[in-house]
């Protein structure tokens, strides 16, 4: 950087460096399964003869197609440029910097993290235990929280957070800081959601996203779930026109009955893919499979992860390396794709072991 900048970059940015995205570390590539997207790209058509106008800041056909989606009043969301965006509007939000805290409990999606360091608000980490289950007493025991991140399923174990653990969080901080229960994922999992507890709970804040189960990580559009007057606080705080046009228009017809029914039928042909992939992951000596698998992903061990990444890297076939955080030494995320690319990436994984083994 120059002296310049140097110079006037607020101080708490020094140290960070720009997000190691999937889409950023590699941008070649055959298939991609490292960012969790679907792999099918429904077709959308938008209408631009409102295009010379500035857009709502809330589109009132998405507010209420989501409403109806998660069994809400439309009072009790607010949609956002990706749950991403969400996620930082609640640290803005509720976080003052250079004084607040927010707690995490890793392994887990690292844009928590991010989005506290660029708003130099604290963060206290609470490793989740070995079984990657909540560690709900040193949860509790930290007293110095504004809001608590539970990502549920998690990314990237792909396993659950008992109900039990997160009423007992929610109950021990009702009067001291937010319960955000991420769902991004919650569509493989469907059962298991926290959206229909939120008028029980007035400090329960539940996450949402068009980005996976609705294959529309391009489209950039998410939600957050909350009571009133959470809501209230982070209309404060989001830019006037968050979403443009064409991405009302395109999430409004992705809550239609009929993209919905699509939904759920893309949903199980991936819930099925999972499985076939993931025995077949299991049967190899030497691979383990990792966490659990509620999301549309799996993990996995083995001791030649590094050089197995570099050659599917080379293959054009790119999954994530997971290996650098806690406790996933040597861990490998595979995105579900088509059940060509999947068979592809056993056919990979097959050659390279297959070469291993021999030499
Ligand atoms: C993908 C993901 C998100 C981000 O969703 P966007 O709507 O694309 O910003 C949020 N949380 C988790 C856990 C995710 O995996």
């Amino acid at each position: 950087m120059s002296a310049l900048i140097d110079n006037l970059i607020n101080d708490n940015l020094v140290p960070l460096k720009p997000y190691e995205s999937a889409r950023r570390l590699f941008s070649g590539g055959q298939d991609w399964l490292n960012a969790n997207e679907s792999p099918y790209a429904n077709e959308y058509s938008v209408d631009s003869s409102n295009f010379n106008r500035y857009p709502s800041c809330q589109p009132e056909a998405v507010v209420s197609g989501y409403a109806d989606y998660a069994g809400l009043d439309k009072s009790q969301l607010i949609v956002t440029r990706g749950a991403d965006e969400g996620i930082e509007l609640l640290i803005r939000t509720f976080c003052t910097p250079g004084k607040d805290n927010i707690l995490i409990c890793p392994p887990t999606y690292g844009m928590y993290a991010i989005s506290a360091e660029t708003c130099d608000v604290g963060i206290k980490k609470v490793p989740l235990n070995d079984d990657f289950s909540l560690n709900v007493n040193a949860v509790c025991a930290e007293d110095d929280v504004n809001v608590i991140f539970i990502c549920a399923p998690n990314n990237p174990t792909g396993t659950p957070v008992a109900r039990e653990d997160i009423k007992t969080v929610l109950s021990h901080f009702a009067d001291k800081a937010l319960v955000v229960v991420d769902e991004a994922y919650f569509e493989f999992d469907a059962e298991n959601t926290w959206a229909n507890e939120i008028n029980n709970y007035p400090n329960l804040v539940v996450l949402r996203t068009l980005s996976k189960a609705f294959a529309l990580a391009g489209l950039r559009c998410g939600f957050t779930l909350a009571q009133a007057p959470i809501i209230q606080a982070l209309l404060k705080v989001i830019a006037p026109y968050p979403i443009p046009e064409p991405v009302a228009q395109i999430a409004a017809k992705a809550l239609s009955a009929e993209s919905l029914t699509l939904l759920e039928l893309q949903v199980a042909t991936l819930n099925r893919e999972k499985e076939t992939l993931a025995e077949a992951l299991q049967a190899l000596d030497g691979i383990e499979l990792v966490g659990d698998r509620k999301a549309n992903f799996v993990l996995f061990r083995y001791e030649k992860a590094p050089a197995l990444m570099q050659y599917l890297v080379s293959q054009g076939m790119l999954i994530r390396d997971q290996s650098k955080q806690l406790n996933l030494h040597n861990c490998l995320r595979v995105s579900i794709g088509t059940e060509e690319q999947n068979q592809r990436l056993m056919q990979l994984i097959n050659e390279f072991k297959n070469n291993e083994d021999a030499a």
